[in-house]
């Protein structure tokens, strides 16, 4: 373990200080910033397996997986390999390749509902297809998000919005058009009632309601007993269709998604993160008679010049295939519930009131002994103390996601001496605050 008063992050603070000159805020993403913890962030530069080094040398323990995509450990020898020889063959077609069909094969036959596939390049891009296509096929223009769910930057779901418009408590972003919002209904997470209420109040306006099942851009929200099903049979009586955001829980939480693991089927699914296996890809799918609305299919325009790039297609193989390995996700759901466990566990008894939980190689803690079951309740976390948490860990060698609103991740990589080291740190740390 570092211990802290080793820990020295001169040359991180140089190249952000830099950064800050070039870029806004200095980075490409808002979260990563360290805005909402205090301190500057580290600059990494290299990974590898369950770790980081940063630019000063110092080595992390990695619980942010690249935002998810690292569930086999970072930079697998495997996937390495298989990009390696896909690159001798070039970087970009921008035509047809085997390389699309292997994983849309694979991603219908691991999710549920997906019966075609359409490749894009990031989730934001998946979720503002999904969206123009939920209209497409319905004819109808409004939707129903839940607040604190993230399903990327466009326009239409900057309301309310997870992620870092949370992490940063963002009022709805200036340079959305007013228009573009006014078909985006909000109902908070886990409230059938509140979903139910919109519907009678807009018959026949609604095309359908997207969600993330399971919740880890509000910090990790599971959905209460019911509430799928329950969504499932609201959206099948009032003509609308249900999109799961599996972006984050897809191949997380389950091979096949929240869509496997809770046994409800949505209409449509959009996709990300692990599918790439750390290249940048999107997906969204579903019932075939939907996806027929798609152009050059149908009528419903979306296109890429960089979509199904060979690179990240086989990145994405090759992580599909490490997951199809027997007791993969037993394994990541064994790890994460010691980590979770543990670092409840230590919380507790250094006299702070947490909660928390885990499924599968997805987990989350609040500073807030109250049940989080939306994210009015998640903003209950004491964010004072969850920075002074994150700080402490970090001099310590353990890399978190720096903010309360985003979930954990670990991966195949993680073993039980990491995750044993992480929650003595934290003894440490709960003690400090
Ligand atoms: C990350 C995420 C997105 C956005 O994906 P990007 O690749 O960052 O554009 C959308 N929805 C969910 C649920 C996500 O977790």
């Amino acid at each position: 373990m570092v211990s802290t008063s080793s820990f020295k992050t001169t040359k991180s603070e140089e190249i952000f200080t830099n950064a800050q000159k070039l870029m806004p805020g200095g980075v490409s993403s808002p979260v990563r910033a360290f805005k909402s913890v205090g301190g500057q962030p580290i600059v990494f530069d290299h990974v590898k397996g369950a770790y980081i080094w940063d630019v000063d040398g110092n080595q992390y323990i990695d619980y942010v997986g690249t935002w998810g995509p690292a569930i086999c450990g970072h930079a697998h020898h495997e996937v390495i390999a298989a990009l390696h020889s896909a690159l001798e063959k070039g970087t970009s077609f921008g035509a047809p390749s085997l390389q699309e069909n292997i994983l849309a094969q694979m991603v219908i036959e691991a999710v549920p509902s997906i019966e075609m596939v359409r490749f894009v390049n990031s989730g934001t891009e998946a979720c503002m297809s999904v969206l123009r296509l939920m209209r497409a096929f319905t004819g109808r223009e409004k939707i129903i998000k839940f607040e604190g769910c993230y399903h990327g930057h466009a326009d239409m779901f900057l309301v309310k919005a997870g992620s870092g418009v949370a992490t940063l408590g963002l009022p709805d972003s200036p340079g959305v058009p007013k228009s573009t919002t006014t078909s985006t209904l909000t109902a908070p997470y886990n409230d059938l009632e509140a979903v139910k209420a919109l519907f009678v109040q807009n018959p026949d306006e609604i095309a359908g309601v997207i969600l993330e099942p399971v919740v880890g851009n509000a910090g990790f929200i599971v959905p209460d007993a019911g509430f799928l099903e329950g969504l499932r049979e609201l959206t099948k009586e009032y003509g609308a269709l249900l999109v799961f955001d599996e972006v984050m829980t897809g191949f997380r939480i389950a091979y096949g998604g929240a869509q496997e693991r809770f046994g409800i089927t949505p209409d449509l699914t959009t996709l990300g993160k692990v599918i790439g296996g750390g290249l940048p890809v999107g997906a969204y799918g579903g019932r075939a008679d939907i996806m027929a609305m798609v152009a050059p299919s149908g009528p419903m325009y979306q296109a890429g010049t960089l979509s199904g790039n060979p690179l990240a297609m086989t990145a994405g193989i090759k992580t599909l295939e490490l997951l199809q390995k027997h007791g993969t996700y037993e394994q990541l759901d064994k790890i994460t519930k010691r980590l979770t466990d543990g670092l409840l566990q230590a919380a507790k008894d250094a006299g702070h009131s947490v909660s928390g939980g885990q499924i599968s190689g997805m987990f989350g803690m609040f500073f807030t002994s109250h049940p989080v079951h939306n994210y009015e309740d998640a903003k209950l976390s004491d964010l004072t103390k969850f920075s002074r948490f994150h700080r402490g860990m970090l001099e310590r060698g353990i890399y978190l996601a720096p903010s309360q609103f985003e979930a954990g991740f670990t991966s195949l990589a993680h073993t039980e001496e990491d995750v044993d080291q992480t929650i003595s740190a934290a003894k440490e740390v709960f003690a400090s605050l």
